[in-house]
């Protein structure tokens, strides 16, 4: 198993049937309809309606640290050294949930993987874009008393119509907050999306960023900036942006772009799979070889916002690794300062 980083995980997303049953049960409350209802989707609502029913059995900070430690525990099986975990805050307080038991609980549970699996993390607060902008500022105010709990602010949910400029205030006022900045972009919506990201927003990663291939300028951009992508396979083929064959995924082109893109597990308790499984899916699909397997694992790590030693740290888990199994080095870990 390739050490590696997870940069692209809906929290939200993880939750699974055993631990909506459990929950539900602890809570006094009914099973959701939806509970165990996993991909194929006939669209993104229908996924979405779903997933926002399921949610409703999360409802204490021990419920949020469950949540956690159930992932990272999966994650920590899946060779995930580092993990960097987006949060919906307004998933949570929509339905009266204090946002402090939401980031206290997840933080509890990313201190606990820490200690048994030796994993480091951190949180990123999402913007729902389908709210808006002013609701996104608001969930930004209500989080920033727990500023010390977060790595990054980033923006999510349902692209077409929202696009990144509605966001420009908040990202500012993160940025001025000292937060990092990433946002999903490039899914739905077109290179314009990935531009505005960048340019209007400063995000320093594109979450997903498929749609960037339609734009040559916008290529030759993203490998010189290094600017990476979080790139979620299983996510594409279950909502129907990329595929319908795995083989078709645009990842291939992505690497063969020499640009720094990742893989990873999206909402993976509803995709089919965590970020492990994206990997096998792509092997077995032909579209990335063993060799790229190592040179994903790279480039997550050369894309988090761990600082350089900890990168230093995991690019040498990782040669060791290759050198172990008898695979290609892949650059990055060779030559630290590319990173
Ligand atoms: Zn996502």
């Amino acid at each position: 198993m390739w050490p590696t980083a997870e940069l692209h995980v809906h929290i939200e997303g993880t939750l699974d049937a055993d631990l909506i049953r459990e929950l539900a049960d602890r809570n006094g409350l009914p099973v959701p309809a939806g509970a165990g209802r996993g991909a194929p989707f006939r669209d993104l609502q229908d996924f979405l309606d779903v997933y926002y029913a399921n949610l409703d059995v999360l409802r204490t900070r021990r419920d949020f640290q469950d949540l956690g430690a159930r992932y990272l525990a999966r994650a920590a099986a899946a060779g995930v050294r580092h993990a960097e975990i987006f949060v919906d805050p307004q998933s949570h307080t929509e339905r009266g949930v204090p946002v402090e038991d939401v980031l206290l609980g997840l933080s509890a549970a990313l201190a606990d993987a820490r200690a048994a699996h030796g994993m480091s993390g951190g949180l990123i607060v999402c913007f729902l874009r389908h709210l808006g902008p002013d609701a996104a500022m608001a969930t930004l105010e209500a989080v920033l008393p727990h500023r010390s709990l977060l790595l990054a602010v980033g923006l999510d949910s349902s692209e077409v119509g929202f696009p990144p400029s509605l966001f420009r205030d908040v990202f500012e006022r993160a940025a001025a907050e000292g937060l990092r900045r990433v946002a999903h972009a490039g899914e739905e919506g077109g290179p314009d999306y990935v531009w505005e990201a960048l340019d209007i927003l400063g995000a320093e990663r594109i979450d997903h960023g498929n749609r960037a291939l339609e734009d040559v300028e916008l290529v030759a951009h993203l490998r010189e900036t290094r600017t990476p992508l979080t790139v979620c396979p299983l996510s594409n083929l279950a909502l129907r942006t990329a595929g319908p064959d795995l083989a078709d995924h645009p990842l291939a082109v992505m690497l063969d772009e020499g640009l720094r893109a990742s893989v990873h597990s999206d909402d993976p308790a509803y995709f089919g799979g965590y970020l492990d499984d994206n990997v096998r899916a792509l092997v077995a699909a032909g579209t990335v070889t063993e060799d790229q397997v190592g040179v994903l694992a790279a480039n997550a790590v050369a894309s988090s916002f761990l600082p350089d030693a900890g990168k230093a740290a995991l690019l040498a888990e990782i040669r060791a690794h290759a050198e172990r199994v008898g695979a290609a080095v892949p650059a990055l870990a060779l030559d630290p300062a590319a990173v």
